[in-house]
């Protein structure tokens, strides 16, 4: 979902930004207008989760799954030594690609449980030579969330936080890159947010291509070609509703709540199983299943009836997932409960 403010000011702006008499969709990316929505985006965004100094960011293209390859071939050091935790479908996927150019390993994995656990690691844990860290912050398909920031001494930590940027506040500096594909807290698909520490700027192997460098796109400004426009637009809409709507802390405070509605419910009755550990349960994405592949299906088509869409699990694992992103009102929630009250009522 996406705020209903931001949509309804989207769609007064759409013909005619302010003064300008044109749409965003339409504006040269050169244009002093469109300079002042991009930095202005950049701006929110560094006042909204803090940023120190130190830090860059870059809008990029091509979601998250195109920076598990700009990570490798950005930040290999000389021992293309790479380390990957595999909590779930989208770490294994940035494992993967990281193959291809790098000597990359995975040094833990909570495959052993289906993923219902996220690995605890320490320093000891990895390759003394390892570029970087990899993690997946939040497992938006298995349900689990880090909840603790592992220590690497003086490896810099890579975290892919799509599903979780902008849920509650973040101490960026314990990362060395954060990176985001736009549309599950922050924006239509379109932009990928990176945040970067400077220092790891300007290392990308001589094969890198021009859209995936790094330096290239600071260097930039992250207007080295025609950026996604219209979703920088929309991100710097969407980070005035969250000011307004009180920042971080105050967005932490609603998704718990939000969180806590469900997962109580479903720890209060037995017709529904929720199959993550309770110390992993992350705020963004609840999974939960009835254990008969059917009734779980039936669940899903009728909930649509109900107004509440999307419940299907993914298609890796089955199920249901509830995706309570920022934009999801605490009535969505209860709403949900509401109906799987009545569908476990009907169909004990
Ligand atoms: C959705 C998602 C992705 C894939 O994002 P794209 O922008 O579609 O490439 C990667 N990682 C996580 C954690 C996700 O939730």
């Amino acid at each position: 979902m996406l705020p209903l403010p931001v949509l309804e000011r989207a769609a007064a702006e759409m013909t005619d930004y302010p003064g300008c008499g044109q749409s965003v969709a339409e504006m040269s990316h050169r244009s002093p207008i469109y300079d002042k929505i991009i930095k202005g985006a950049e701006a929110s965004l560094r006042h909204v989760m803090n940023i120190p100094d130190g830090y860059r960011v870059l809008f990029m293209q091509g979601g998250a799954s195109l920076q598990f390859s700009a990570v490798p071939l950005n930040l290999l050091g000389e021992s293309k030594k790479a380390d990957y935790i595999i909590s779930g479908q989208f770490s294994n996927k940035a494992y993967k690609e990281a193959q291809k150019f790098a000597d990359a390993a995975a040094i833990a994995s909570s495959e052993d449980e289906n993923f219902t656990y996220v690995p605890t690691v320490t320093a000891d844990s990895l390759r003394p030579d390892t570029s970087y860290l990899h993690i997946c912050y939040n497992n938006t398909i298995y349900g689990t969330r880090y909840n603790y920031i592992p220590d690497t001494g003086n490896v810099p930590i890579v975290a892919d936080m799509s599903s979780y940027i902008l849920s509650e506040p973040t101490d960026v500096s314990r990362f060395g890159v954060i990176y985001a594909g736009a549309q599950k807290n922050m924006a239509p698909a379109g932009v990928t947010v990176v945040i970067i520490r400077d220092d790891l700027i300007g290392h990308e192997s001589k094969e890198t291509p021009a859209m995936l460098s790094y330096k290239l796109m600071a260097e930039n400004d992250s207007m080295y070609n025609t950026p996604p426009c219209y979703s920088i637009y929309m991100l710097g809409l969407v980070l005035d509703w969250v000011e307004e709507t009180g920042g971080l802390t105050a967005m932490k405070a609603r998704n718990e709540k939000k969180a806590a509605i469900l997962y109580d419910y479903l720890d209060s009755q037995d017709f529904y199983k929720a199959p993550v550990k309770k110390e992993f349960r992350s705020m963004m994405n609840v999974t939960f299943v009835t254990g008969n592949k059917d009734l779980d299906a039936k669940f899903a088509k009728e909930a649509e009836g109900y107004d509440l869409f999307n419940l299907k699990g993914h298609r890796s694992v089955g199920g249901m997932r509830a995706s309570i992103y920022n934009a999801m009102p605490e009535e969505g929630v209860v709403r949900l409960v509401e109906f799987m009250k009545r569908f476990a009522e009907e169909n004990a």
